[in-house]
């Protein structure tokens, strides 16, 4: 056993590899711009390079880090790099990545308050802070009848609150009785796949969402939303839940939270609002506007992981009535009671998500917003708004491309004026030639390139120099005649 006489790590070997992984990860920062952004291995490729069994006695852990070298890098896509432009970004930071490094080694389970009180109580206090930070209402702060919670994503922070909305409609029958086929629930046709999701894992079934048209900046239609309701209502459903979205995936529309809230309002339906990637640009007062008419809101979710500078996987679920969550959620077997608990003073996060189990994500976003400030945290968001500003004049300055959607926030959607099958190629030859990395989505049935900014190290310079490529690239083709 490598002439150790213990199978484990000691502290001295601890340290010694510990630093050299700390290392590591900065020797990959520094190098990142050198590696072709989207990794082009061929499928199965990595694995032929693994060996067929595990090994039957211990390895030096300098085997690992050599492996990751040769081995692990090949296959990577560089969500970090500064040229990655494709879906939205997956913000990773130093305090985030260090955050996240002392909860792995505090290593603590935080279901139950009991079962390690800093887990939760500091999750609550970040979330309350947030609150603030973005403006939110305050019925969202955990000292009211609302509250906060970290889930891993956006699917799961959905998935929770239309469960909370079943049950309260319900009147706590469902949880009991199990499907019924009677609800309805309803965003737009640009709303992301994981409400559908949602209705599917719900038992509502998704022949029960109803998909609603967008307008010419594909923000949910309030008009569209109130017939399908009405329609419901006369054919004997109920309509439980609607979703809004700030910030579409295609396009970062943006739904009319106030007019969609007035309804859900009048109908006593549940608003769920769904601002993934948008949410955390409120922050700057200037982007505030996003949050109008959030009061009506009875629940809201936003990722810190998207563009508040933590590390995937981290996504923040506020609800209104924290009860609602609890009682969809809550499970009590003899084993998980605790005094504490009991006395309802605390809360036991286990009952405000899906799994038991959960780890301390807290220290992570902490570390974050402590580090950066709130300051710190507007300036990075400005910096990206303004680079998507810039290219969205440069790329309007040129009569060759068309912008495909108002360019809201931090995503810029454009197409050169052809066919399809010109945008795809252009696509597939900027993706491959490892500069950097787009995806494409269909706005009015086009195909639409999506530019989105947000990793951490991406400059203006960045930006302006990946136009420049791509004008490169598109006049190639001219040349070449492809149409
Ligand atoms: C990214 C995104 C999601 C899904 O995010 P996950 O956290 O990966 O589940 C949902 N909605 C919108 C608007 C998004 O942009």
């Amino acid at each position: 056993m490598n002439n150790k006489d213990t199978i484990h790590m000691s502290i001295k070997e601890f340290k010694e590899n510990g630093y050299k992984v700390i290392d590591w990860i900065a020797d990959y920062y520094e190098n990142i711009e050198s590696y072709p952004v989207l990794s082009n291995i061929k499928p199965g490729e990595l694995r032929k390079n693994l060996p067929k069994s595990p090994p039957q006695n211990g390895e030096n852990f300098n085997n690992i880090l050599s492996d990751m070298n040769d081995k692990i890098i090949p296959g990577i896509t560089h969500w970090q790099s500064p040229n990655f432009f494709a879906y939205f970004p997956c913000n990773a930071t130093g305090p985030a990545i260090l955050g996240d490094l002392l909860s792995s080694g505090l290593g603590v389970q935080g279901m139950l308050w009991a079962s390690s009180p800093a887990c939760t109580e500091l999750e609550s206090h970040v979330l309350d802070w947030l609150v603030d930070m973005l403006r939110l209402p305050k019925k969202f702060k955990s000292t009211t009848s609302g509250g906060g919670v970290i889930q891993d994503t956006a699917s799961s922070a959905t998935l929770c609150a239309l469960i909370a909305a079943r049950e309260k409609i319900s009147n706590g029958k469902i949880n009991e009785s199990g499907f019924d086929d009677s609800m309805r629930v309803y965003t737009s046709i640009e709303a992301h796949s994981s409400i559908e999701k949602a209705v599917k894992i719900a038992g509502i079934g998704s022949k029960n969402l109803r998909l609603i048209e967008v307008d010419q900046n594909f923000a949910m239609d309030p008009i569209k939303l109130r017939e399908a309701i009405n329609n419901d209502i006369n054919n004997g459903k109920t309509p439980a839940f609607v979703c809004a979205t700030i910030g579409t995936t295609s396009s970062t529309a943006i739904d009319p939270l106030k007019e969609i809230g007035k309804i859900c309002d009048e109908f006593g339906i549940w608003l769920h609002v769904d601002a993934a990637m948008a949410g955390s640009t409120s922050i700057c007062p200037e982007y505030q506007f996003i949050n109008d008419g959030i009061e009506y809101a009875d629940s809201y979710c936003f990722n810190p992981h998207k563009f508040l500078l933590t590390n995937f996987d981290c996504s923040c679920l506020y609800i209104s009535d924290k009860e609602a969550l609890i009682k969809s959620l809550t499970i009590n077997p003899e084993y998980l009671k605790t005094e504490v608990s009991d006395l309802d003073t605390v809360f036991d996060y286990r009952d405000w998500q899906v799994p038991l189990g959960r780890r301390f994500r807290a220290l992570k976003l902490w570390s974050v917003i402590r580090y950066y400030g709130i300051s710190g945290i507007q300036s990075h968001i400005r910096v990206h708004i303004k680079a998507a500003k810039i290219l969205s004049d440069l790329i309007m300055q040129d009569n060759r491309f068309e912008i495909m959607a108002p360019t809201v926030l931090n995503l810029v959607c454009f197409r050169y004026k052809a066919s399809d099958q010109f945008n795809t190629l252009l696509l597939n030859k900027l993706n491959k030639s490892g500069a950097l990395y787009l995806v494409h989505t269909k706005l009015n049935n086009k195909y639409t390139i999506r530019f989105s900014i947000g990793q951490t190290n991406t400059t203006e310079e960045h930006v302006v120099n990946a136009w420049k490529f791509i004008l490169k690239t598109t006049e190639g083709m001219e040349k070449d005649g492809i149409k």
